[in-house]
Protein backbone atom coordinates (compact mmCIF):
# COMPACT_ATOMS: atom_id res chain seq x y z
CA UNK A 1 0.00 0.00 0.00
CA UNK A 2 1.60 3.61 -1.26
CA UNK A 3 0.17 6.73 0.26
CA UNK A 4 1.28 10.04 -1.23
CA UNK A 5 1.89 12.49 1.55
CA UNK A 6 1.86 16.34 0.08
CA UNK A 7 3.39 18.87 2.15
CA UNK A 8 2.37 22.80 1.41
CA UNK A 9 4.16 25.95 2.21
CA UNK A 10 3.09 26.74 5.68
CA UNK A 11 3.18 22.63 6.47
CA UNK A 12 7.35 23.22 6.06
CA UNK A 13 7.66 26.62 6.43
CA UNK A 14 9.97 26.78 9.65
CA UNK A 15 11.44 24.15 11.67
CA UNK A 16 9.50 23.56 13.97
CA UNK A 17 6.54 23.18 10.88
CA UNK A 18 9.23 20.83 9.24
CA UNK A 19 9.68 19.00 12.28
CA UNK A 20 5.76 18.40 12.34
CA UNK A 21 5.87 17.09 9.20
CA UNK A 22 8.48 14.02 9.71
CA UNK A 23 6.63 13.35 12.91
CA UNK A 24 3.47 12.82 10.70
CA UNK A 25 5.07 11.02 8.06
CA UNK A 26 6.61 8.73 10.25
CA UNK A 27 3.25 7.87 11.74
CA UNK A 28 2.12 6.83 8.57
CA UNK A 29 1.97 2.94 8.35
CA UNK A 30 1.89 2.14 4.15
CA UNK A 31 4.93 2.95 2.07
CA UNK A 32 5.16 6.45 1.35
CA UNK A 33 6.54 8.95 -0.88
CA UNK A 34 6.67 12.54 -0.07
CA UNK A 35 5.72 15.79 -2.12
CA UNK A 36 6.68 19.34 -1.04
CA UNK A 37 6.40 23.02 -1.87
CA UNK A 38 8.58 25.23 -1.34
CA UNK A 39 9.07 27.30 2.35
CA UNK A 40 5.73 30.05 2.36
CA UNK A 41 6.80 32.94 1.05
CA UNK A 42 9.73 31.37 -1.13
CA UNK A 43 7.70 31.43 -4.47
CA UNK A 44 6.66 34.90 -3.87
CA UNK A 45 9.77 36.49 -3.02
CA UNK A 46 11.70 34.09 -6.53
CA UNK A 47 8.82 36.15 -8.96
CA UNK A 48 9.60 38.96 -7.14
CA UNK A 49 13.31 38.98 -7.53
CA UNK A 50 12.78 37.65 -11.29
CA UNK A 51 11.06 40.56 -12.45
CA UNK A 52 13.77 42.49 -11.33
CA UNK A 53 16.92 41.12 -12.51
CA UNK A 54 19.47 42.04 -12.51
CA UNK A 55 19.01 44.60 -9.77
CA UNK A 56 17.82 41.77 -7.31
CA UNK A 57 20.26 39.20 -7.66
CA UNK A 58 22.42 39.45 -4.73
CA UNK A 59 19.66 40.08 -2.25
CA UNK A 60 18.25 37.07 -4.23
CA UNK A 61 20.93 34.84 -3.18
CA UNK A 62 21.97 35.98 0.38
CA UNK A 63 18.13 36.16 1.45
CA UNK A 64 17.44 32.65 0.06
CA UNK A 65 20.53 30.82 1.49
CA UNK A 66 19.68 32.42 4.31
CA UNK A 67 16.46 31.29 4.91
CA UNK A 68 16.91 27.71 3.90
CA UNK A 69 20.43 27.05 5.54
CA UNK A 70 19.07 28.99 9.41
CA UNK A 71 16.34 26.23 8.91
CA UNK A 72 18.73 23.72 8.23
CA UNK A 73 21.12 24.31 11.69
CA UNK A 74 17.94 24.26 13.42
CA UNK A 75 16.74 21.15 12.62
CA UNK A 76 20.19 19.20 11.74
CA UNK A 77 23.82 18.64 14.00
CA UNK A 78 27.26 17.40 13.25
CA UNK A 79 27.84 15.14 10.20
CA UNK A 80 24.56 15.28 8.91
CA UNK A 81 24.59 18.69 8.53
CA UNK A 82 27.93 18.89 6.78
CA UNK A 83 26.01 16.44 4.21
CA UNK A 84 23.42 18.54 3.86
CA UNK A 85 25.57 21.65 3.39
CA UNK A 86 27.40 19.67 0.55
CA UNK A 87 24.55 19.08 -1.80
CA UNK A 88 22.96 22.24 -0.81
CA UNK A 89 25.96 23.84 -2.13
CA UNK A 90 25.76 22.27 -5.13
CA UNK A 91 22.12 23.09 -5.83
CA UNK A 92 23.47 26.69 -4.66
CA UNK A 93 25.86 26.79 -7.09
CA UNK A 94 23.78 25.58 -10.00
CA UNK A 95 20.87 28.15 -9.24
CA UNK A 96 23.58 30.80 -9.04
CA UNK A 97 24.58 30.26 -12.39
CA UNK A 98 21.26 30.25 -13.77
CA UNK A 99 20.75 33.76 -12.34
CA UNK A 100 23.85 35.24 -13.94
CA UNK A 101 23.56 33.42 -17.36
CA UNK A 102 22.29 35.84 -20.06
CA UNK A 103 21.21 33.67 -22.52
CA UNK A 104 19.37 31.22 -20.72
CA UNK A 105 17.35 34.39 -19.29
CA UNK A 106 15.94 34.98 -22.78
CA UNK A 107 14.39 31.70 -22.94
CA UNK A 108 10.82 32.43 -22.27
CA UNK A 109 10.30 29.26 -19.49
CA UNK A 110 13.16 30.91 -17.69
CA UNK A 111 10.88 32.40 -14.82
CA UNK A 112 9.78 28.70 -14.84
CA UNK A 113 13.37 27.75 -13.87
CA UNK A 114 13.75 30.20 -11.43
CA UNK A 115 10.54 30.43 -9.51
CA UNK A 116 10.68 25.95 -9.00
CA UNK A 117 14.14 26.41 -7.15
CA UNK A 118 12.08 26.99 -3.77
CA UNK A 119 10.53 23.22 -4.02
CA UNK A 120 14.44 22.60 -4.73
CA UNK A 121 15.65 23.03 -1.43
CA UNK A 122 12.62 22.83 0.76
CA UNK A 123 12.73 18.78 -0.09
CA UNK A 124 16.18 18.70 0.35
CA UNK A 125 15.26 19.95 4.16
CA UNK A 126 12.66 17.54 4.71
CA UNK A 127 14.74 14.49 3.58
CA UNK A 128 17.70 15.53 5.51
CA UNK A 129 14.43 16.13 8.59
CA UNK A 130 13.86 12.84 8.29
CA UNK A 131 17.18 11.41 8.21
CA UNK A 132 17.88 13.39 11.20
CA UNK A 133 14.51 11.42 12.86
CA UNK A 134 16.30 7.63 11.92
CA UNK A 135 14.65 7.47 8.77
CA UNK A 136 16.20 6.47 5.50
CA UNK A 137 15.29 8.87 2.61
CA UNK A 138 16.43 10.80 -0.39
CA UNK A 139 15.60 14.07 -2.06
CA UNK A 140 14.57 13.78 -5.70
CA UNK A 141 14.04 16.54 -8.33
CA UNK A 142 11.39 16.77 -10.90
CA UNK A 143 14.10 15.74 -12.93
CA UNK A 144 15.07 12.63 -11.34
CA UNK A 145 11.67 11.15 -10.18
CA UNK A 146 10.45 11.34 -13.92
CA UNK A 147 7.71 14.01 -13.74
CA UNK A 148 7.01 15.18 -17.54
CA UNK A 149 5.25 18.53 -18.25
CA UNK A 150 4.54 20.44 -21.44
CA UNK A 151 2.84 23.88 -22.42
CA UNK A 152 3.14 27.47 -22.23
CA UNK A 153 5.43 29.04 -19.27
CA UNK A 154 3.63 28.96 -15.95
CA UNK A 155 1.03 27.14 -17.07
CA UNK A 156 2.09 23.32 -17.90
CA UNK A 157 0.17 20.05 -17.57
CA UNK A 158 1.73 16.77 -16.95
CA UNK A 159 2.29 14.57 -18.95
CA UNK A 160 0.55 11.13 -17.53
CA UNK A 161 1.58 8.87 -19.81
CA UNK A 162 5.02 9.64 -19.98
CA UNK A 163 5.23 10.26 -16.44
CA UNK A 164 3.80 6.68 -15.44
CA UNK A 165 6.06 5.18 -17.66
CA UNK A 166 9.00 6.29 -16.11
CA UNK A 167 8.52 7.57 -12.33
CA UNK A 168 7.83 4.14 -11.47
CA UNK A 169 10.92 2.92 -12.54
CA UNK A 170 13.07 6.07 -10.92
CA UNK A 171 11.10 6.06 -7.25
CA UNK A 172 9.97 2.27 -6.83
CA UNK A 173 13.82 1.18 -6.12
CA UNK A 174 13.59 3.63 -3.12
CA UNK A 175 10.21 2.35 -1.88
CA UNK A 176 11.68 -1.56 -1.99
CA UNK A 177 14.74 -0.68 0.17
CA UNK A 178 12.49 1.36 2.67
CA UNK A 179 13.59 4.81 1.57
CA UNK A 180 11.18 7.57 1.62
CA UNK A 181 11.34 9.81 -1.53
CA UNK A 182 10.33 13.30 -0.76
CA UNK A 183 10.33 15.01 -3.70
CA UNK A 184 10.04 18.53 -5.41
CA UNK A 185 6.48 19.73 -6.32
CA UNK A 186 5.23 22.77 -8.51
CA UNK A 187 7.15 21.54 -11.69
CA UNK A 188 7.74 18.67 -14.28
CA UNK A 189 10.51 18.67 -17.24
CA UNK A 190 9.74 19.69 -20.60
CA UNK A 191 11.76 17.28 -23.36
CA UNK A 192 14.43 19.35 -23.74
CA UNK A 193 14.89 18.50 -20.12
CA UNK A 194 13.77 22.22 -18.17
CA UNK A 195 11.48 22.57 -15.86
CA UNK A 196 7.98 23.72 -16.66
CA UNK A 197 5.81 24.80 -13.56
CA UNK A 198 2.12 24.30 -13.17
CA UNK A 199 0.96 27.47 -12.24
CA UNK A 200 0.46 28.55 -8.59
CA UNK A 201 -0.39 26.08 -5.87
CA UNK A 202 0.84 23.35 -8.51
CA UNK A 203 2.46 21.33 -6.01
CA UNK A 204 -1.57 19.43 -5.36
CA UNK A 205 -1.20 18.70 -8.81
CA UNK A 206 2.02 17.34 -8.75
CA UNK A 207 1.04 15.05 -6.08
CA UNK A 208 -1.52 13.86 -7.69
CA UNK A 209 0.38 13.19 -10.90
CA UNK A 210 2.70 11.21 -8.48
CA UNK A 211 0.19 9.09 -7.04
CA UNK A 212 -1.71 8.41 -10.05
CA UNK A 213 1.77 7.33 -11.75
CA UNK A 214 2.55 5.14 -8.74
CA UNK A 215 -1.13 3.91 -8.48
CA UNK A 216 -1.00 4.65 -5.01
CA UNK A 217 -3.70 3.80 -2.77
CA UNK A 218 -3.97 7.11 -1.15
CA UNK A 219 -3.09 10.82 -1.96
CA UNK A 220 -3.04 13.24 1.72
CA UNK A 221 -2.70 16.71 0.85
CA UNK A 222 -1.33 17.96 4.10
CA UNK A 223 -2.19 22.28 4.47
CA UNK A 224 -3.06 24.32 7.05
CA UNK A 225 -6.57 24.35 7.72
CA UNK A 226 -8.80 21.35 8.99
CA UNK A 227 -9.93 19.79 5.65
CA UNK A 228 -12.38 21.08 2.71
CA UNK A 229 -14.32 23.89 4.31
CA UNK A 230 -18.10 24.92 3.20
CA UNK A 231 -16.39 28.20 2.28
CA UNK A 232 -13.06 29.89 2.11
CA UNK A 233 -12.69 30.62 6.26
CA UNK A 234 -10.41 33.84 4.94
CA UNK A 235 -14.00 35.04 3.48
CA UNK A 236 -16.12 33.34 6.19
CA UNK A 237 -14.97 32.24 9.64
CA UNK A 238 -17.79 30.51 10.46
CA UNK A 239 -17.10 27.78 7.58
CA UNK A 240 -17.97 24.19 8.66
CA UNK A 241 -15.41 21.18 7.41
CA UNK A 242 -16.66 18.50 4.95
CA UNK A 243 -16.12 15.25 6.38
CA UNK A 244 -16.79 13.77 2.65
CA UNK A 245 -17.77 14.92 -1.01
CA UNK A 246 -17.23 12.98 -3.90
CA UNK A 247 -14.39 14.04 -6.79
CA UNK A 248 -16.83 16.26 -9.34
CA UNK A 249 -18.09 18.28 -6.15
CA UNK A 250 -14.05 18.55 -5.26
CA UNK A 251 -13.33 19.25 -8.84
CA UNK A 252 -15.21 22.31 -9.58
CA UNK A 253 -14.86 23.78 -6.45
CA UNK A 254 -11.02 23.57 -7.07
CA UNK A 255 -11.42 24.92 -10.28
CA UNK A 256 -13.55 27.90 -9.87
CA UNK A 257 -11.69 29.51 -6.86
CA UNK A 258 -11.34 27.29 -3.57
CA UNK A 259 -7.51 27.81 -3.05
CA UNK A 260 -7.55 25.03 -0.94
CA UNK A 261 -6.87 22.33 -3.97
CA UNK A 262 -4.88 23.39 -6.97
CA UNK A 263 -7.63 23.56 -9.69
CA UNK A 264 -6.71 20.36 -11.43
CA UNK A 265 -5.53 18.29 -8.67
CA UNK A 266 -8.75 16.18 -9.02
CA UNK A 267 -8.46 14.65 -12.45
CA UNK A 268 -5.09 12.47 -12.07
CA UNK A 269 -6.53 10.62 -9.00
CA UNK A 270 -9.94 10.36 -10.52
CA UNK A 271 -8.91 8.84 -13.01
CA UNK A 272 -7.95 5.98 -11.03
CA UNK A 273 -10.42 6.08 -8.47
CA UNK A 274 -7.57 7.16 -5.41
CA UNK A 275 -9.14 8.51 -2.47
CA UNK A 276 -8.10 12.01 -1.31
CA UNK A 277 -7.70 13.31 2.21
CA UNK A 278 -7.65 17.31 3.29
CA UNK A 279 -5.70 17.10 6.29
CA UNK A 280 -4.23 19.67 9.08
CA UNK A 281 -0.63 19.41 9.35
CA UNK A 282 -0.94 21.66 12.60
CA UNK A 283 -3.23 19.15 13.83
CA UNK A 284 -3.07 15.75 12.65
CA UNK A 285 -5.22 14.31 15.24
CA UNK A 286 -8.28 15.66 12.55
CA UNK A 287 -9.50 13.38 10.32
CA UNK A 288 -10.08 15.94 7.33
CA UNK A 289 -11.95 15.70 4.53
CA UNK A 290 -12.03 12.43 2.03
CA UNK A 291 -12.67 12.84 -1.27
CA UNK A 292 -13.66 9.90 -3.52
CA UNK A 293 -15.78 8.39 -6.49
CA UNK A 294 -18.91 7.25 -4.27
CA UNK A 295 -21.60 9.38 -4.12
CA UNK A 296 -21.38 11.12 -0.39
CA UNK A 297 -23.97 11.41 2.41
CA UNK A 298 -26.67 14.16 1.78
CA UNK A 299 -25.95 17.63 3.77
CA UNK A 300 -27.66 20.60 3.43
CA UNK A 301 -28.64 22.59 0.29
CA UNK A 302 -25.14 23.66 -0.37
CA UNK A 303 -22.19 21.94 0.39
CA UNK A 304 -19.68 24.69 -0.13
CA UNK A 305 -19.49 27.87 -2.26
CA UNK A 306 -16.62 28.78 -4.01
CA UNK A 307 -15.65 32.32 -5.49
CA UNK A 308 -13.23 33.27 -8.26
CA UNK A 309 -12.41 36.82 -8.90
CA UNK A 310 -10.68 39.02 -11.28
CA UNK A 311 -12.97 37.73 -14.21
CA UNK A 312 -14.19 39.50 -17.45
CA UNK A 313 -16.72 39.19 -19.34
CA UNK A 314 -16.53 39.84 -23.28
CA UNK A 315 -19.72 39.98 -25.32
CA UNK A 316 -19.64 39.72 -28.89
CA UNK A 317 -22.86 40.94 -30.96
CA UNK A 318 -23.35 39.85 -34.54
CA UNK A 319 -26.93 39.67 -36.36
CA UNK A 320 -28.84 36.47 -35.60
CA UNK A 321 -25.44 35.01 -34.54
CA UNK A 322 -27.62 31.90 -33.11
CA UNK A 323 -27.82 30.94 -36.67
CA UNK A 324 -24.55 31.42 -37.55
CA UNK A 325 -22.79 28.50 -35.86
CA UNK A 326 -19.23 28.90 -37.59
CA UNK A 327 -18.80 32.35 -36.83
CA UNK A 328 -19.22 30.63 -33.17
CA UNK A 329 -16.74 28.24 -34.27
CA UNK A 330 -14.14 31.07 -35.33
CA UNK A 331 -14.54 33.17 -32.62
CA UNK A 332 -13.96 30.44 -29.95
CA UNK A 333 -11.08 29.53 -32.41
CA UNK A 334 -9.59 32.91 -31.85
CA UNK A 335 -10.55 33.06 -27.87
CA UNK A 336 -8.92 29.87 -27.42
CA UNK A 337 -5.62 30.42 -28.96
CA UNK A 338 -3.08 30.30 -26.57
CA UNK A 339 -4.41 28.02 -24.40
CA UNK A 340 -6.74 30.74 -22.71
CA UNK A 341 -9.46 29.40 -20.02
CA UNK A 342 -12.67 29.83 -20.78
CA UNK A 343 -14.63 29.75 -17.69
CA UNK A 344 -18.38 29.85 -19.07
CA UNK A 345 -19.98 30.87 -22.38
CA UNK A 346 -23.57 31.80 -22.48
CA UNK A 347 -25.38 32.73 -26.09
CA UNK A 348 -28.87 34.48 -26.84
CA UNK A 349 -30.05 35.13 -30.64
CA UNK A 350 -27.35 38.54 -31.78
CA UNK A 351 -24.72 38.13 -28.82
CA UNK A 352 -22.13 35.34 -27.61
CA UNK A 353 -20.52 36.09 -24.11
CA UNK A 354 -17.59 34.43 -22.57
CA UNK A 355 -15.97 34.81 -19.51
CA UNK A 356 -12.04 35.27 -18.89
CA UNK A 357 -9.40 36.12 -16.77
CA UNK A 358 -9.27 39.74 -17.09
CA UNK A 359 -5.33 39.05 -17.52
CA UNK A 360 -6.43 37.79 -20.98
CA UNK A 361 -8.60 40.22 -22.52
CA UNK A 362 -6.08 42.65 -24.13
CA UNK A 363 -4.86 39.89 -25.94
CA UNK A 364 -8.27 38.21 -26.93
CA UNK A 365 -9.30 41.84 -28.21
CA UNK A 366 -6.14 42.16 -30.16
CA UNK A 367 -7.13 38.55 -31.60
CA UNK A 368 -10.70 39.28 -32.28
CA UNK A 369 -9.74 42.29 -34.55
CA UNK A 370 -8.34 39.82 -36.58
CA UNK A 371 -12.24 38.83 -37.26
CA UNK A 372 -13.69 40.50 -40.49
CA UNK A 373 -15.61 43.28 -39.38
CA UNK A 374 -18.03 42.89 -41.55
CA UNK A 375 -19.14 39.84 -39.19
CA UNK A 376 -19.11 42.10 -35.80
CA UNK A 377 -21.47 44.42 -34.29
CA UNK A 378 -20.20 45.22 -31.13
CA UNK A 379 -17.54 43.87 -28.91
CA UNK A 380 -18.63 45.01 -24.53
CA UNK A 381 -16.28 44.24 -22.15
CA UNK A 382 -16.99 44.16 -18.29
CA UNK A 383 -14.03 44.05 -16.27
CA UNK A 384 -13.53 43.32 -12.20
CA UNK A 385 -16.70 39.98 -12.37
CA UNK A 386 -16.37 37.57 -9.88
CA UNK A 387 -17.91 34.00 -10.69
CA UNK A 388 -20.02 31.83 -7.56
CA UNK A 389 -19.98 28.75 -7.57
CA UNK A 390 -22.46 27.05 -5.71
CA UNK A 391 -21.57 22.97 -5.02
CA UNK A 392 -24.86 20.94 -3.32
CA UNK A 393 -26.66 17.52 -3.77
CA UNK A 394 -28.64 17.10 -6.72
CA UNK A 395 -28.88 20.67 -7.38
CA UNK A 396 -30.26 20.21 -10.59
CA UNK A 397 -33.23 17.82 -9.53
CA UNK A 398 -33.96 20.03 -6.04
CA UNK A 399 -37.43 21.99 -7.21
CA UNK A 400 -36.60 25.93 -6.57
CA UNK A 401 -33.22 25.49 -5.74
CA UNK A 402 -32.27 28.62 -8.60
CA UNK A 403 -35.11 30.57 -7.07
CA UNK A 404 -33.57 30.28 -3.83
CA UNK A 405 -29.93 31.23 -4.63
CA UNK A 406 -31.25 34.00 -6.62
CA UNK A 407 -33.12 35.82 -3.39
CA UNK A 408 -30.08 35.45 -1.69
CA UNK A 409 -28.30 37.06 -4.44
CA UNK A 410 -30.94 39.90 -4.44
CA UNK A 411 -30.49 40.50 -0.87
CA UNK A 412 -27.03 41.24 -1.47
CA UNK A 413 -27.93 43.77 -3.83
CA UNK A 414 -26.33 42.24 -6.90
CA UNK A 415 -26.83 42.17 -10.31
CA UNK A 416 -26.55 38.54 -12.05
CA UNK A 417 -24.17 39.14 -14.80
CA UNK A 418 -24.32 35.72 -16.40
CA UNK A 419 -25.30 32.23 -15.48
CA UNK A 420 -24.62 28.76 -16.07
CA UNK A 421 -26.58 25.95 -15.14
CA UNK A 422 -26.99 22.75 -16.28
CA UNK A 423 -23.35 22.24 -17.01
CA UNK A 424 -22.86 20.37 -14.27
CA UNK A 425 -24.82 18.41 -12.17
CA UNK A 426 -23.13 19.34 -8.98
CA UNK A 427 -22.77 23.08 -9.29
CA UNK A 428 -24.77 26.00 -10.32
CA UNK A 429 -22.47 28.86 -11.06
CA UNK A 430 -23.19 32.60 -11.58
CA UNK A 431 -21.58 36.00 -12.13
CA UNK A 432 -21.67 38.96 -10.20
CA UNK A 433 -19.45 41.84 -9.80
CA UNK A 434 -16.85 41.83 -8.15
CA UNK A 435 -17.31 44.27 -5.68
CA UNK A 436 -20.85 42.45 -4.37
CA UNK A 437 -19.41 38.84 -4.66
CA UNK A 438 -18.20 38.31 -0.85
CA UNK A 439 -21.61 39.66 0.83
CA UNK A 440 -23.74 37.12 -1.99
CA UNK A 441 -21.24 33.99 -0.79
CA UNK A 442 -21.75 35.82 2.64
CA UNK A 443 -25.40 35.79 2.33
CA UNK A 444 -25.60 32.31 0.41
CA UNK A 445 -23.32 30.70 3.02
CA UNK A 446 -25.15 31.39 6.07
CA UNK A 447 -28.71 30.71 4.62
CA UNK A 448 -28.02 27.65 2.29
CA UNK A 449 -24.79 26.01 3.85
CA UNK A 450 -24.35 26.77 7.48
CA UNK A 451 -28.32 27.78 8.68
CA UNK A 452 -31.11 26.15 10.00
CA UNK A 453 -32.54 25.54 6.45
CA UNK A 454 -31.76 21.63 5.84
CA UNK A 455 -32.49 22.21 1.88
CA UNK A 456 -35.77 21.09 -0.05
P1 LIG B 1 -0.84 25.09 1.00
O1 LIG B 1 0.32 26.02 1.12
O2 LIG B 1 -0.88 24.04 2.05
O3 LIG B 1 -0.98 24.52 -0.39
P2 LIG B 1 -2.93 27.01 0.40
O4 LIG B 1 -2.76 28.36 1.01
O5 LIG B 1 -2.59 26.85 -1.03
O6 LIG B 1 -2.11 25.97 1.30
O7 LIG B 1 -4.43 26.47 0.60
C1 LIG B 1 -5.00 26.49 1.87
C2 LIG B 1 -5.86 27.72 2.03
O8 LIG B 1 -6.94 27.65 1.12
C3 LIG B 1 -6.55 27.84 3.36
O9 LIG B 1 -5.71 28.44 4.32
C4 LIG B 1 -7.78 28.67 3.05
O10 LIG B 1 -7.57 30.01 3.35
C5 LIG B 1 -7.93 28.57 1.54
N1 LIG B 1 -9.26 28.08 1.13
C6 LIG B 1 -10.02 28.61 0.13
N2 LIG B 1 -11.17 27.95 -0.01
C7 LIG B 1 -11.17 26.94 0.91
C8 LIG B 1 -12.08 25.90 1.23
N3 LIG B 1 -13.25 25.75 0.61
N4 LIG B 1 -11.72 25.04 2.22
C9 LIG B 1 -10.56 25.18 2.87
N5 LIG B 1 -9.65 26.14 2.60
C10 LIG B 1 -9.94 27.02 1.63
N1 LIG C 1 5.37 26.92 -4.27
C1 LIG C 1 4.40 27.00 -5.35
C2 LIG C 1 3.50 28.21 -5.14
O1 LIG C 1 3.65 28.95 -4.18
C3 LIG C 1 3.60 25.73 -5.47
C4 LIG C 1 2.72 25.37 -4.31
O2 LIG C 1 2.79 26.01 -3.24
O3 LIG C 1 1.93 24.44 -4.44
O4 LIG C 1 2.67 28.47 -5.98
MG1 LIG D 1 -1.79 25.29 -2.14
Amino acid sequence: MITVMKFGGTSVGSPEALQRAVGIILNEKNDKIVVVSAMSGITNFLINGVENLPESRETLITEFEKKHVDAAHQLLKDELMDDFMAEFDRRMGSFKALLYDEAASRDPYYIDNITSQGERFSSLILSFALKGSGAKSVALTSEDSGIFAEGRPLMGSANLQKTESMAPLKIKPYIIDGVIPVITGFYGIKNDGLPLTFGRGGSDYSAAVVANAMNADLLEIWTDVDGFMSADPRIIPDAVKIDEMNFSEAAELAYFGAKVLHPRTIEPVRMKHIPLKVRNAFKPEEPGTLIHHLQTPKSRMLKSVALKTDLSIIAISSAEIAFHPDMVARIIERIAENEVVIYSISTSLSTVAFLVHGNDVKSILARLNTLDPEDIERIEVKNDMALVCAVGDNLLSRCGVSADIFSAVKEARANVEMISEGASDVSLNFVVPMSKATDVVKILHGKYARGSDEGL
